[in-house]
């Protein structure tokens, strides 16, 4: 059995800046987690060439207010999958043109997680409770980076990843024609990515318990963030939207004119209210390159300086993985 109980409290997720605070139910089930342990014990892209033009912000499939809501998640999962193999294979020709072998591998994993994720059966969570838990089934799988997806409400982003049931939050905003939208989910897919090699290095039920513990906020408590999952995030998404950029972050962070944001907007196909998201994202680039993460995964100092502060901005405790499940606050010295 994998099934599991948490502490009672909110589950808190990982969002990108400017997004809400991402609050999600606690669920008592831990999804994938015993399947986890045996596993570790053991260019600017032409306008619309990815995308569809925008057609507004309620761009959603016209039968989707008869639909429920476990439907309406079908169809968006469907359109974020199809979406992302879009933009894959966009961006493929120049992933394959890069010389450095890991930031190659590290920017085709997110779209090979969510690649393979479309044959968990059970990725629909809305589905999985009703069909599966509900009759105290548990899902089995020997892939330890599946995750789920479910649609909800979020305030002021499109999408977030909860921990602690491993879960993708779909935004009710959500419009995977938008490329801007495709880039946050890249970057959730990252903390995916990040959250099974976390879990592959937990080695007792008293450091997953201390590792689901940091992911359930509990009333009162302050809001935690662990800095390092944000980093890899935030480099990763970078990578690829300068990719989509046709090297533009990257030349301007060097010696090229300054990236225009609207310009940025416009070509991603973008809403005029995320200009504060993109804002954020040429910013980071330009401290973010021109080194990007180095051979031994460090990031440039003022990168990692910059991100934490909008996150204690944001009024984040930071803290930082172990990687024995367990967490210690974020200093910039100890990093
Ligand atoms: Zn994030």
């Amino acid at each position: 059995m994998n099934i599991k109980e948490v502490p009672p409290g909110t589950e808190q997720a990982s969002e990108s800046l400017g997004d809400s605070e991402g609050k999600v139910e606690a669920q008592k089930v831990v999804f994938g987690f015993r399947t986890m342990l045996i596993a570790t014990l053991g260019l600017l892209l032409a306008a619309g060439g990815v995308c569809s033009a925008l057609q507004g912000q309620d761009a959603s499939p016209t039968s989707s207010a008869e639909k429920s809501p476990e439907d309406q998640t079908d169809v968006l999962i469907a359109r974020v999958e199809s979406a992302m193999r879009a933009l894959k294979s966009k961006v493929m020709s120049s992933i394959e043109e890069m010389e450095d072998e890991q930031l190659k591998k590290d920017l085709k994993v997110p779209f090979d997680v969510i690649g393979r994720n479309e044959a968990n059966t059970d990725k629909n969570k809305l589905r999985f409770k009703r069909e599966v838990l509900a009759i105290g089934g548990h899902h089995i799988s020997d892939n330890p980076y599946d995750f789920l997806y479910e649609l909800r409400d979020i305030d002021d982003g499109v999408a977030a990843y909860a921990h602690v049931s491993r879960t993708m939050i779909l935004g009710k905003s959500l419009d995977p024609d938008n490329l801007l939208d495709c880039l946050v989910i890249y970057h959730e897919t990252r903390h995916v990515i990040n959250d099974t090699h976390f879990r592959q290095g937990i080695k007792s039920d008293a450091e997953f318990a201390a590792y689901m513990r940091f992911f359930t906020r509990r009333e009162g408590e302050e809001k935690m963030v662990c800095v390092d999952d944000e980093f890899t995030a935030y480099g990763i998404e970078i990578e690829l939207l300068n990719l989509m950029l046709d090297g533009a972050l990257y030349d301007a962070a060097v010696s090229g004119p300054p990236v225009d944001p609207e310009e940025v907007r416009a070509l991603l196909n973008a809403r005029t209210d995320q200009i504060g998201m993109i804002k954020l994202l040429i910013e980071f680039s330009e401290v973010y390159y021109p080194n990007g993460m180095n051979e031994n995964g460090v990031y440039p100092r003022a990168f990692v300086n910059l991100v934490a502060a909008n996150y204690r901005n944001l009024g984040y405790s930071l803290y930082i993985n172990t990687g024995k499940g367990t967490q210690v606050p974020f200093q910039t010295e100890n990093y």
